[in-house]
C-alpha cells in the first residue's frame, strides 16, 4: 500500500483489496486524472474491478498484470468499499464506472474532445453514439466498432486513423483489461476505460437498477433478477466475502 503524508494526515493513495491495488480517489480527483492522462496521450488505461474481478485475479496472474498495468484502478461497486472498510483501510468512495464515464463525458464535452466507442453486439456502439451526441453536446464520437472482431489490427487501424482522446472498450471483463493491455503500446489514443456493460445502457438496450435499488447498494441483485444467467459469475461474492474475513482474522498478511 503506498501513501503520502500531507500535513497531520497520512494519506494513502492505493489501498490493497486481496491483492488488487485500488485508487483512493473522489470522483472529481479520477476524472480530473483522467483529463490529464488523456493530455499525455500515451495510451494509460482505466479499470474498474468489482469483487468477481479480485476473485479472478487470485487465480490468473495474467489479469492481475493487466489490471496491475493500469494508470487507474477504481472500486466499481459497494462490494470493495465494504471489503476495504473491513481490512480497517476504507477508501474515499465508490467509482461506478459507468457513472465515471458520464462525469467525463461532461468535462469532455465542454472541451469539445473526442471519444471512440469500441464493445457490445453490432449495431449497439452506433446507438450509444447517437444517444450520447444527443445527451453531450460537444462531445464528439469519433468512431465505432463492435466487440465481436477477430482481427485486432484492422480495429487498431481504424482507431488510430481517428486518433481519439478516449477509446472506451466495452468487451466485458477479463477481455477489456486483457485487449488494454496488450494494444496499449501500438494505440494511438489520449486514454482509454474498460467499462464492460457501459455501452448497453448508453445506448438504451440495456437499464440500470433504478435509483432506489442502486441507494440501497442492491445494483448487483438487480443485475441478477434482471439476468439470471449471471448466477454462476456472481458466486464470486460470497467467495470475496469470506477471502476479506479471512484476511481481517488472519491480522491482514497475505
Ligand atoms: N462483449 C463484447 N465482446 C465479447 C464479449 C462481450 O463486446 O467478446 C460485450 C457484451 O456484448 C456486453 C459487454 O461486453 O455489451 C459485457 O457486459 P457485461 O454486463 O457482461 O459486463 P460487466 O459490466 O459485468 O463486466
Amino acid at each position: 500500500m503506498s501513501s503520502v503524508l500531507s500535513g497531520k494526515d497520512l494519506i494513502k493513495i492505493r489501498i490493497d483489496v486481496l491483492g488488487v491495488s485500488f485508487d483512493n480517489i473522489t470522483m472529481a480527483e479520477a476524472t480530473n486524472k483522467a483529463l490529464k492522462l488523456m493530455e499525455r496521450r500515451d495510451a494509460a488505461y482505466v479499470v474498474t474491478p468489482n469483487p468477481e474481478i479480485v476473485m479472478l485475479c487470485r487465480d490468473d496472474e495474467s489479469l492481475l498484470r493487466a489490471i496491475s498495468g493500469a494508470s487507474m484502478v477504481l472500486p466499481d461497486g459497494i462490494g470493495i468499499i465494504k471489503g476495504a472498510q473491513i481490512l480497517g483501510t476504507p477508501l474515499k468512495e465508490k467509482i461506478p464506472g459507468i457513472e465515471f464515464a458520464e462525469t467525463l463525458f461532461g468535462l469532455m464535452a465542454d472541451k469539445g474532445m473526442s471519444v471512440f466507442l469500441l464493445g457490445a453486439k453490432p449495431g449497439v456502439a452506433e446507438l450509444a453514439a447517437q444517444k450520447l451526441s444527443e445527451r453531450f453536446t460537444g462531445l464528439r464520437i469519433v468512431g465505432t466498432n463492435d466487440g465481436y472482431f477477430t482481427d485486432d489490427g484492422h480495429v487498431v487501424e481504424k482507431i488510430n486513423a481517428v486518433s481519439p482522446d478516449l477509446l472506451l472498450v466495452c468487451l466485458g471483463a477479463p477481455k477489456q483489461e486483457l485487449w488494454m493491455q496488450k494494444n496499449a503500446p501500438r494505440l494511438r489514443v489520449g486514454l482509454m476505460a474498460g467499462l464492460g456493460g457501459s455501452m448497453d445502457v448508453f445506448a438504451g438496450v440495456a437499464e440500470r437498477a433504478p435509483e432506489a435499488w442502486r441507494r440501497l447498494n442492491l445494483e448487483w441483485l438487480y443485475r441478477l433478477k434482471e439476468d439470471p444467467s449471471r448466477a454462476k459469475r456472481m458466486t464470486n461474492l460470497p467467495k470475496f466475502g469470506f477471502a476479506v474475513i479471512g484476511r481481517k482474522l488472519s491480522g491482514n498478511k497475505s
